[in-house]
């Protein structure tokens, strides 16, 4: 019996067990309560159990296993394929964001709803950091589960590589403690397998001290971009780990600080952080400065600052699509596909990404799951736009882009940029030999794949 087909009886396993907690389509809040932050996602779960404690969660875990029902588990929402919600439960951990820092041994353990945004202001009253999302509303969890690609990755890792703890709710029930000492084999597949191994009730990260950064932004017009890409390959791939950036295509947006003839126009932007002396920080800024930016919105600045800078260009309910691979380098090739694309996006609102990757992520590979660390780039090709009549046009622009850059790329992917692709996908996105241990602790956790509404890893065959 899944949810679907015996629904009436299986709500009422929730209602009795939750109350008002758990959020049926009869309940005023339920379209709140259904909402993810992509509007192509648009599921009607049988319930959305709100939990607010471990014990919730692991009664909710039973409840699922007793109604035959795969859940959805969902923090900050994000995911772009609507892995954190479907048409039966939705485990929903929104109500639990506390982050709790020890200031004394660098450690913040965090409830599993927490968005970056809710860990960076809690560890940023400290002084300290750790790798985050670059936009802060994105959840801690869901994020970090699959990698964490952020601002401090090429001194500190990924977010995944800075996971030391974590408390997972398995689908036998129990709740298991994964750390390097205890179930070491869990933590590894926690830092890059997604949420395949049960719903993680706690996480626990080593901080760092991070206070200001020298950060910000520079927009160039695209009819630069090729000189300006190529000068930022060269000065990019010279970089200590202290600094970490990113290069967009981009729309230039209709902001005080951008030049009236740049507004609306194609755009390179340049965007980073340097966690490093500020002094050094703004030395190593140099070269790009040269290049006579339009528009220079690089300084000083608290890392939380620069953790939400980001966030406007992202807003909950907009249309998105995303297609995700790595390269060995920011080659021409590369440059010309981007270009050519990146001149013609079909909305102001769609961006091309390219993550500078290497540093303390290349020398993290043993203990996490989260491979593909010899890249020199992540790209991810967002597409966003309003109009549902206009889903074909974005999506067709977005596989057109991606497609071109496939004979380029590694072939392989970022979990937490894909979309719905299927498992052959998945399994390249790992490499055959990480998928198959994936698969084997997958099939020791999880036999019956309970947890499958993911970016899902079979259960190996014994
Ligand atoms: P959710 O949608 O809530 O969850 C995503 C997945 O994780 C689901 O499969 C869910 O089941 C699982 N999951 C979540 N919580 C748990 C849990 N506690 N236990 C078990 N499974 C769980 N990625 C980066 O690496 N760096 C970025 O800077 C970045 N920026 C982004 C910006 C935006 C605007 C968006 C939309 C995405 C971004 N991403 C980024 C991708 C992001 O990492 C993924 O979308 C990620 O899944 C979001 O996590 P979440 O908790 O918000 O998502």
């Amino acid at each position: 019996m899944t949810i679907r087909e015996d629904t009436s009886a299986s709500v009422d396993l929730f209602r009795s067990r939750f109350g008002a907690q758990a959020v049926t389509p009869d309940d005023v809040d339920y379209d709140a309560a259904r909402e993810v932050w992509n509007a192509m996602i648009d599921c009607h779960p049988a319930v959305v159990v709100r939990c607010r404690t471990m014990a919730d969660i692991v009664s909710a875990v039973a409840l699922c296993r007793e109604a035959g029902a795969h859940p959805a588990v969902r923090a900050g929402g994000h995911s772009v394929a609507g892995l954190s919600t479907c048409d039966g439960v939705v485990i929903d951990l929104t109500s639990m964001r506390s982050v709790d820092v020890d200031p004394h041994r660098n450690i913040a353990r965090v409830e599993p709803g927490a968005t970056w945004a809710d860990f960076d202001a809690a560890t940023g009253a400290h002084g300290l950091a750790s790798t985050g999302g670059l936009v802060s509303t994105t959840g801690v969890a869901g994020l970090t589960l699959g990698g964490g690609i952020g601002w401090l990755q090429r001194r500190y890792g990924l977010a995944c590589d800075n996971l030391i703890g974590a408390d997972v709710v398995t689908a036998s029930g129990d709740i298991v403690h994964a750390s390097d000492d205890e179930n070491a084999e869990l933590l590894w597949g926690l830092r890059g397998g997604g949420g395949n191994f049960g719903v993680v009730a706690r996480l626990e990260f080593a901080l760092h001290p991070v206070a200001s950064v020298y950060g910000g932004m520079m927009l160039f017009p695209l009819a630069r971009g090729r000189d300006v890409l190529r000068a930022f390959r060269d000065w990019a791939a010279e970089l200590p780990d202290d600094a970490s950036m990113l290069a967009a295509v981009m729309t230039a947006p209709p902001e005080p600080f951008v030049p009236a003839d740049l507004v609306g126009e194609p755009a390179l932007g340049i965007v980073g952080c340097w966690c490093g002396e500020l002094e050094a920080g703004e030395s190593a800024i140099e070269p790009l400065r040269d290049l006579a930016p339009s528009v220079d919105l690089f300084g000083p600045m608290p890392y939380p600052a620069l953790q939400g800078m980001l966030d406007g260009g992202a807003p909950v309910g907009l249309r998105n699509y995303f297609r995700t691979g790595f390269l060995d380098a920011l080659d021409d090739a590369v440059i010309d596909v981007v270009l050519e694309h990146g001149a013609h996006l079909p909305s102001p609102l769609s961006q091309i990404h390219l993550h500078q990757m290497g540093g303390a992520v290349s020398r993290h590979g043993a203990n996490a799951a989260f491979g593909n660390r010899t890249a020199a780039y992540t790209y991810n090709l967002v597409s966003t736009w309003v109009d549902p009549a206009e889903d074909p046009t974005h999506i067709d622009a977005n596989r057109a882009l991606a497609t071109a850059l496939e004979p380029l790329s590694t072939g392989r992917a970022y979990v937490n940029f894909l979309s719905d692709e299927g498992e052959a996908r998945v399994r390249a996105a790992y490499g055959e030999a990480t998928y198959e241990r994936l698969a084997r602790l997958k099939a020791r956790v999880d036999p019956d794949n309970l947890f499958r509404r993911n970016q899902n890893i079979v259960p190996a065959r014994s």
